[in-house]
């Protein structure tokens, strides 16, 4: 089963650890090409990875943090203004600690309560969320 099809078909679940109020799922993208966000050309040239983090959907009503080893690319265009780039995926925005799924999730339990409420109700099982980042979305 992977938990991670719906959010983008090229990631797979690699392992997952259970502590105490968590889920820890480390997960890795297996996209072969990878477009420049910059320029637009394709490139299969693996520049390193970095460790990148999320919240997720709670699972078994635990909260749920995605460990992804990040790729960066080369952009082998020479006319482009960028020599590297990361791999970027249409669930999270750019530099997002969240998936998009979970935001909309927290939109939906915040607007009845006040923020300091539904900040509450989130960190008990579904996400760490400050009041401040409610009332941003
Ligand atoms: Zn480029």
């Amino acid at each position: 089963m992977n938990l991670y099809k719906e959010l983008d078909g090229d990631l797979g679940y690699l392992d997952h650890e259970i502590t105490k109020d968590a889920v820890i799922m480390y997960v890795a993208s297996k996209r072969k090409l990878c477009k420049c966000p910059y320029c637009g050309c394709v490139s299969i040239r693996v520049h390193s990875r970095y460790e990148k983090s999320f919240q997720d959907l709670p699972i078994m009503g635990k909260k749920t943090k995605v460990i992804i080893g990040n790729r960066k690319f080369f952009c082998d265009n020479p006319d482009c203004t960028f020599t590297t780039f990361a791999e970027r995926f249409d669930f999270l925005k750019q530099n997002g600690k969240k998936t998009k799924r979970l935001i909309d999730k927290i939109v939906d339990i915040s607007p009845n309560t006040s923020s300091v409420a539904a900040s509450r109700t989130l960190k008990d099982g579904i996400a760490d969320v400050g009041k401040s980042t409610i009332c941003n979305l």
